[in-house]
Order: C-alpha cells, then sequence, then structure tokens
C-alpha cells in the first residue's frame, strides 16, 4: 500500500473534482428529480480512473492507494452527488472483502474484473426480518449436486440491478451455535438488468425518499444457484467474522460520504447568503446566518478529521473499530444537522426542487441508518471503553 503524501492528496482531491465538474454536476439534479439512476457511461469513467480498485494492491489491477486517499476520493465524488460517491462503496465492499478473506485463486480472479469495472457487485447482507442482528441472517445456502442453491430473502440490495455479482451473506449451517458461525459469504454471480431471472431470483425495487442514483432491491432466492469455488475464502461458517473485519472501511468510506454531502450543502449555503438580499443587504450580513455558516464550516472539518484520524489508524494497520464508528456516526449525525440548517439558509427555495439544498438533506438522512445505525456504533463505541461489556 502506498501512502500518499499530502501534495499526492491534493493531487487526487483536485483531480476527482474536476471529474465531478466535468460528468456529474452537469446532470445529477435533474436525474435526481426525475428519480433517474446514474449513467452507465459515468459508472465507466470512474471504473477507467481507477476508483474501484483504489485501495486493491497493484499486482490485482488496484491502485494500491492507502485509507486517507480512499476517503479524500469518497468525499469528492460524495460532494456531487451521494450516489455516485456510493456507487464505489459497493466495490469496496466485495474487494476488501476477498482481500482479507480470499483464497489467493478468488483473489486473481476477482480483483481485476472488480477494479476494471468489469465486475460490478452489490452487498446482500440485510433481511426483511433481520438488520442490525447480522447473526441471525436467515438466508439459507444448501450445498447440492456440486454446487450451493440460496433460498429466502434480502432487502435494501443497493446496485442489486446493475450487479454482476452480489456479495451474500448466507446460513450454511442452520444448526451452528452460536448462529453467527452458521453464516458464510457467497459471491453469487448473475446477470445485470432489472428483470433479474425470476421464479430463481426475483428483485423489486424499494421507493425511497432520497439516495436517487441508485435503486435498493427486495431480492427473492428460490433455489438459485452460486459455484462451490465462490463460498469467500473456501470455507464455510467464517461469514459473520469476515464481515465484522471489513466494517472499518465501510464505516470509514460512510464518514467520507457523509463530509462530502454536508459540504456541498454548506458550498451551496455559502454562496446563496451572498447573493440573497434582503432588508437591502445580503443574509450573509446577519449574524444569525452567518454563525450558521461559521457552525457547519466547523462541524463539518470536525467529522472530516475524525475520519481521516480512522482512515490512518486502519493504514498502520491498528485495530480502529472504535474510530471507525465514532467517525461514522459523528459524520453522519453532522450531516443531518448541517443540511438542515443550510436548507434553511435558502428560505423557501431550500424546499423547493429548484435549489439542491432539498436533495442534500434528504441524502444526509440515510447516513445514521445504513452501514450500522447511529444506536449500533454507539453500542459499540460503548463496548469498547466499558471493556466489552
Ligand atoms: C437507502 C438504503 C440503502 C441500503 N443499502 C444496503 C445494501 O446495499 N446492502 C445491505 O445489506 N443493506 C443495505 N441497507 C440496509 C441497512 O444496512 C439497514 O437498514 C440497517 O442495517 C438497519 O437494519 P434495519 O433496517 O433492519 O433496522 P433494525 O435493525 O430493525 O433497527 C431498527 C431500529 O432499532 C435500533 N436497534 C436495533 N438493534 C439495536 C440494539 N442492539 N441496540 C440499540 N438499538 C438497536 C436501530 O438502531 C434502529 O433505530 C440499506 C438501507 C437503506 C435505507
Amino acid at each position: 500500500m502506498a501512502a500518499a503524501d499530502d501534495g499526492e492528496r491534493d493531487e487526487i482531491r483536485r483531480s476527482v473534482r474536476e471529474f465531478v465538474e466535468r460528468e456529474v454536476l452537469p446532470v445529477c439534479d435533474d436525474l435526481d428529480n426525475r428519480d433517474q439512476e446514474i449513467p452507465l457511461p459515468v459508472i465507466g469513467k470512474m471504473a477507467e480512473l481507477g476508483y474501484f480498485g483504489l485501495i486493491f494492491p497493484a499486482e490485482y489491477g488496484g491502485m494500491g492507494l492507502d485509507t486517507v486517499a480512499m476517503a479524500i476520493v469518497t468525499e469528492e465524488l460524495s460532494r456531487g452527488w451521494l450516489s455516485v460517491g456510493s456507487v464505489m462503496t459497493r466495490m469496496l465492499i466485495t474487494g476488501s472483502l476477498i482481500m482479507a478473506a480470499g483464497t489467493e485463486e478468488q483473489k486473481r480472479k476477482w480483483l481485476p474484473r472488480i477494479a476494471s469495472g468489469e465486475v460490478l457487485t452489490a452487498a446482500a447482507f440485510t433481511e426483511p426480518d433481520v438488520g442490525s442482528d447480522t447473526a441471525s441472517m436467515k438466508l439459507r445456502a444448501e450445498k447440492r449436486d456440486g454446487q450451493y442453491r440460496l433460498t429466502g430473502e434480502k432487502t435494501w440490495c443497493t446496485f442489486a440491478n446493475r450487479a454482476h455479482v452480489l456479495t451474500v451473506l448466507a446460513r450454511t449451517d442452520p444448526e451452528a451455535r452460536p448462529k453467527h458461525k452458521g453464516l458464510s459469504i457467497l459471491l453469487v454471480e448473475k446477470n445485470p438488468g432489472d428483470g433479474f431471472s425470476p421464479p430463481a431470483l426475483a428483485g423489486s425495487p424499494i421507493p425511497t425518499i432520497g439516495y436517487k442514483g441508485m435503486r435498493s432491491y427486495s431480492l427473492q432466492f428460490d433455489g438459485y444457484p452460486c459455484a462451490v469455488d465462490n463460498l469467500l475464502g473456501g470455507e464455510e461458517g467464517k461469514g459473520f467474522y469476515q464481515l465484522m473485519a471489513t466494517y472499518e472501511y465501510a464505516r470509514i468510506q460512510t464518514a467520507a460520504r457523509a463530509v462530502g454531502v454536508a459540504q456541498a450543502s454548506l458550498d451551496a449555503a455559502l454562496k446563496y447568503s451572498q447573493e440573497r438580499i434582503q432588508f437591502d443587504r445580503p443574509i450573509a450580513d446577519f449574524q444569525v446566518i452567518r454563525h450558521k455558516l461559521a457552525h457547519a464550516v466547523t462541524e463539518i472539518e470536525a467529522a472530516r478529521r475524525l475520519c481521516y484520524y480512522a482512515a490512518e489508524m486502519k493504514d498502520t494497520g491498528k485495530r480502529c473499530d472504535l474510530e471507525a464508528g465514532m467517525a461514522k456516526a459523528f459524520a453522519a449525525e453532522m450531516a443531518e444537522r448541517v443540511t438542515s440548517e443550510m436548507l434553511q439558509v435558502f428560505g423557501g427555495y431550500g424546499y423547493s426542487r429548484e435549489y439542491p439544498a432539498q436533495r442534500y438533506w434528504r441524502d444526509a438522512r440515510v447516513f445514521r441508518i445504513f452501514e450500522g445505525t447511529s444506536e449500533i456504533q454507539y453500542e459499540v463505541i460503548a463496548k469498547r471503553i466499558l471493556g466489552g461489556k
């Protein structure tokens, strides 16, 4: 892994910003307002620029960059449109699982294809009856006639339609006790497209209030096949541990997404507050508005530093579930507060689809929910400071 110095980090930030200004900002508000997904050519360009394999070692087709660089790229993409920063999350989750737990053969087979965008992935962990309580996942994977057959349901699988591979947490041993020892991760191949392949694999999109550039699906599996070679790490019963080990990356990346969205809302409010005239002066002259902006920039910077701190710890190879949890929880709540206050700066226009202030606010609401709810993050933090209790 190459640790980028400050100059390289500035250059990475500048180049991602340029990409966002050229490819994302001209289209994202219109697409968001019309409930449309990110155009596939934009995803193709992200792959070409190496965003999907940022942290994969060069020998597996990646860029070999560190976690801080990954956070910077994520932040800048999300500053354009949360969904764009979040496309990367899918490849990061599957890629980091394979990097950490895959067999050598799996690394050689999948990582270069994920890095190049040839294989797009989605994470299928959550189920209709089981969300935070990961150990209780029910979807069954049974070995029959030399392959796994998956039966059960998943929900909130974002990007499932466009993915070539679903990274599925499945129960391979229903008798195992404690029950988390019966879980395994399978790399389940499918054809991309909204049609899926019912009845073996059916999917339907879930209408949402934000996060519009990607669709989240509820999925029904009825004997859907998966090759035995696609069992992550080649050993059953390890799925729970494999997933926990990669939560740190996903949480740092989610904190970076929250920082990006909050920064975009501040940028927009800064501009508007100097242009909007009331009582014969720009509203930025009113102390209450100035202080809203000052609070926002302070909170964003605090979240950004916490995110980079967790990323730096990750790069030293130290355990950082506490720091990643703090960064994710703090940044999520910060983004909700900041985007709401920045919408307020716009007055009535903030509530209108003509301005993106409402998009940032709708998008920011999801941070406290996905990648482990805030309540779960605080449990992780509390356990660490209370010595496991
Ligand atoms: C837009 C969106 C996209 C998503 N994308 C994906 C995806 O791609 N893949 C995927 O697998 N999942 C995805 N999710 C699902 C997401 O990860 C879950 O919603 C989340 O983990 C919470 O699970 P749940 O919704 O079942 O809530 P529950 O676990 O049922 O929780 C309900 C409430 O109870 C609280 N709670 C639960 N347990 C505890 C506890 N022990 N202590 C204190 N409070 C607790 C929670 O914090 C929450 O407030 C997505 C969700 C959304 C909204």
